[in-house]
């Protein structure tokens, strides 16, 4: 039995401007005074909401996360933003390999592990997503589809940084659809990207948190909570409005 943290993360995507996302952030912040949130809570703004979101919730143990970056440091590359630029903005996650990075924006395994490793030399701590299609679902890919996108960020990384990856299983045919796997096919799958990241890390993947993530609500929530190998969950449409965020968060 071992011990995992535990995460509420809330993926904004394209939504809420600058001042939008700081009236959230603020209220958010009101409402966790005296509150001691029983999982870490991120908040992934948009790129440009950043560093306001992040100054209102500086004095807040709410975390602040990018939901891209790009590959380099600093330099001639019009319209991208290095982890470096996210961390100095005052970011400590980011997510990478998003199925819409994967599939709107043409990103590869191979550019999504370089982009893992990017994410741990800016001292940023990713959040990779991975999940399966629809079509995949159904031709019963699934497992070989997890195994595949897992082991891509294995030449990009050495051992010890990848005992700080947090993992999101998902599946694409359950992002922004309302549908949702059974919870107990979700926890299989869970348990098996453990394994999979044991194959480097060995006994450490014990303590990697995999997240479920797709149509999770505050009234399915739990059920996904309740599973040995899933330690919290990425929430896209659902953590846009406060209230439902703390709900989910079991915070009345
Ligand atoms: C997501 O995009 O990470 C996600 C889980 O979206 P939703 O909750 O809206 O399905």
């Amino acid at each position: 039995n071992y011990t995992r943290e535990t995460f509420l993360i809330a993926n904004w995507k394209m939504h809420k401007t600058v001042e939008e996302g700081r009236a959230f952030a603020r209220e958010l912040v009101r409402r966790l005074e005296n509150v001691s949130p029983k999982h870490q809570l991120i908040i992934c703004p948009t790129a440009l909401s950043l560093w306001a979101v992040g100054q209102e919730l500086a004095t807040s143990p709410v975390m602040l996360g990018a939901q891209n970056l790009d590959l380099g440091r600093e330099g001639a590359l019009t319209g991208a933003l290095s982890g470096y630029l996210i961390r100095e903005a005052g970011a400590r996650w980011v997510i990478v390999g998003h199925s819409e990075r994967r599939n709107l924006f043409g990103e590869t395994d191979a550019l999504i592990g370089q982009k893992v490793a990017q994410a741990f030399e800016a001292h940023l701590r990713p959040i990779l997503c991975v999940g399966e299609s629809l079509d995949d679902y159904r031709s019963g890919q699934t497992f070989a589809v997890i195994t595949r996108q897992i082991e891509a960020i294995f030449p990009y990384t050495n051992s010890e940084v990848l005992k700080s990856l947090v993992v999101a299983y998902e599946p694409v045919w359950a992002i922004g659809s309302g549908e949702v796997p059974e919870p107990k096919q979700a926890n299989e799958v869970a348990g098996l990207i453990r394994q999979i990241l044991s194959k480097q890390i060995s006994d450490d993947a014990n303590t990697v948190p995999v997240l479920y993530g797709g149509s999770v609500s505050s009234n399915n929530i739990h059920q996904f909570l309740e599973q040995a190998h899933i330690d919290g969950s990425l929430v896209g449409g659902a953590s846009l409005q406060v209230d439902e965020f703390l709900k989910m968060a079991d915070i009345g």
